[in-house]
């Protein structure tokens, strides 16, 4: 299967999914997962019609903006865990960063894009699931780390991410989501602010998150194909 091939199949199950959840499916935006493939395999992609990709590495994906800088129009989307001393790699390429999970790091970003003239959209990684291996800020935090984030002027809170369980029990899965669909409405009436974005969803499940709202789904392997590396 090309990249072309596979995007038109997860574009199909993504309309089939807003269908049954009677969403628009301009609601949904498919962020394609590059982590781990070489620069021209997103080439690739980007001649598909790709315009986002998802990273989770900050040297790997820095690296890759680099390569690709020629490429108009390209937008990139951190999505893991990021270290403080990170954060200057990331500020200088990311649009978006969807795995804010402290006020440290929220600090050394906005104190880097500030030096560079830039602003970050950033959503809150919350922890749904409870599972040890999992990153994120427990539910409970989230609203003090949200009404924190007002004292960092470069940084645009724009909503909440998750990682759901790791299990094949959909009505497990389906429980995460809904606590991060939940909290977002609870976040919206606290802060009295719009928060659009609720990124939750997968190649496995994200037919389930879209009929639990999801505007954004990061999906990898149904796009790329499967990885070739250590877990970790
Ligand atoms: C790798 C990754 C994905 C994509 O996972 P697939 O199962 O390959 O679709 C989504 N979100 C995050 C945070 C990831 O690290």
């Amino acid at each position: 299967m090309t990249i072309a091939e596979n995007l038109a199949a997860v574009e199909a199950r993504i309309a089939a999914a807003c269908a049954r959840a009677g969403r628009p499916r301009a609601d949904v935006r498919l962020l394609p997962v590059s982590k781990t493939h070489p620069a021209p395999v997103l080439r690739e992609a980007y001649a598909a019609g790709v315009r986002w990709f998802g990273e989770n590495k900050a040297q790997e994906a820095a690296a890759k903006a680099a390569e690709l800088a020629d490429l108009p129009d390209l937008r990139w989307s951190f999505i893991g865990h990021l270290q403080t001393n990170k954060a200057r790699d990331v500020a200088g390429f990311a649009t978006e960063f969807q795995a804010l999970d402290s006020l440290r790091i929220a600090e050394a970003l906005d104190r880097r894009l500030q030096a560079l003239g830039r602003g970050l959209d950033v959503l809150i990684e919350v922890d749904t699931s409870g599972e040890e291996s999992k990153f994120g800020v427990p539910p409970e935090e989230v609203p003090a780390l949200a009404r924190s984030l007002a004292a960092y002027p470069a940084l645009r809170l724009r909503g909440l991410m998750t990682v759901a369980a790791n299990t094949t029990d959909a009505a497990v899965v389906a429980a995460c989501f809904e606590r991060l669909a939940a909290l977002r409405a609870r976040l919206q009436d606290s802060l009295g602010v719009g928060l659009d974005e609720l990124s939750m969803g997968m190649s496995g499940d994200f037919e389930l998150a879209i009929e639990h709202g999801a505007t954004c789904i990061r999906v990898g392997t149904a796009v790329f194909g499967a990885r070739e590396y250590p877990p970790g």
